[in-house]
């Protein structure tokens, strides 16, 4: 199915003018999940023509401001354009009255229900599912409470071959059965292997969001073989020490966690204002883990087309 990254803002605490904080947009299969909602997230949706009346769940990794200062203006935006239908959205539990002591103040009573999910602090566990997908929380190593997310696609059934099916002379009412595995038993009674008949479908993508964090060993085995891992990197690997001090990671760092969990691509971002060009941190990630990218607003990721 399609799956695509956009990134809307990849900078840490302080903005800069090329430079927005943390949000991202993951269309799965034209469902859309907002992750973070830093500062301005609403104008970089309209510069990308997103249009954001499509997020019905918005997922937010911690309560420092550059995570979540946009959300209550998309809030406000969402409900002044005449939105009805439902919004989910899933944080730690402060915000829920934060959010509602902004609208309080502003007098406002939402046009469209707004549904609040507590991200717990200790537990990791599934926040959203459907049949296509599922998100779980995953716990961080931050200075405040700070979780991050993993969105996994559902395996889709296998698909049947075209010319096996008239080849067979399989009827439709066993189509199900075979796509979840089943053999087929020929007219002549001769067993028919199912992956004589059927091929893999499309594969299945995962996408893991980490940040904000410092280097955690616990993460490996949750984000182990994901298509993508976002790791903030927002220091040079020079200040490993102003990292630790602060809850977060060096590119080093990020690109070590890439390796050793053995993800096909990072991304790093949550990049610190003193940076004003990236590139020596790009180099600097690469010389550990070849491939990684750089987070930088209006970059577009197609998972389908990502090297795996
Ligand atoms: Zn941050
Ligand atoms: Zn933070």
């Amino acid at each position: 199915m399609s799956f695509k990254l956009t990134i809307l803002g990849c900078n840490s605490a302080v903005p800069t003018v090329e430079r927005h904080p943390t949000a991202q947009l993951l269309n799965a299969n034209e469902r859309f999940f907002l992750i973070d909602c830093g500062e301005g997230t609403q104008v970089r949706l309209k510069e990308f023509q997103l249009n954001f009346q499509r997020i019905n769940h918005i997922f937010i990794s911690h309560l420092h401001g550059d995570h979540y200062f946009g959300l209550i203006g998309l809030i406000s935006s969402m409900h002044l354009l005449g939105r009805n239908k439902d919004l989910h959205i899933y944080a730690h539990q402060e915000l829920k009255s934060i959010i509602d002591l902004q609208l309080s103040a502003a007098n406002t009573e939402l046009n469209y229900p707004l549904f609040f999910h507590p991200i717990s602090e200790t537990n990791e566990q599934v926040l959203y599912e459907d049949e296509k997908i599922s998100i779980s929380n995953i716990i961080l190593n931050h200075t405040i409470k700070c979780s991050g997310f993993i969105f996994k696609e559902k395996k889709s059934p296998r698909k049947i071959i075209n010319v096996r099916i008239e080849e067979y002379n399989i009827p439709f009412d066993k189509y199900n059965g075979i796509k979840k595995g089943a053999d087929w038993i020929s007219d002549t009674g001769e067993i028919i292997k199912n992956n004589e008949i059927t091929v893999e479908n499309t594969p299945v993508h995962s996408y893991a969001f980490c940040t904000d964090t410092a280097y955690n060993e616990a993460l490996i085995d949750k984000i182990r073989g994901f298509d993508l891992l976002y790791h903030e990197a927002t220091f040079k690997k020079d200040l490993a020490d102003r990292a630790k001090e602060t809850g977060h990671s060096t590119t080093y760092e990020a690109a070590t966690m890439a390796k050793k969990s053995a993800v096909k691509n990072l991304l790093i971002g949550h990049f610190s204002q003193r940076y004003k060009i990236l590139d020596e941190l790009l180099i600097e990630a690469k010389d550990t883990f070849r491939n990684t990218l750089l987070a930088e607003s209006g970059l577009e990721l197609d998972f389908n087309k990502l090297p795996s």
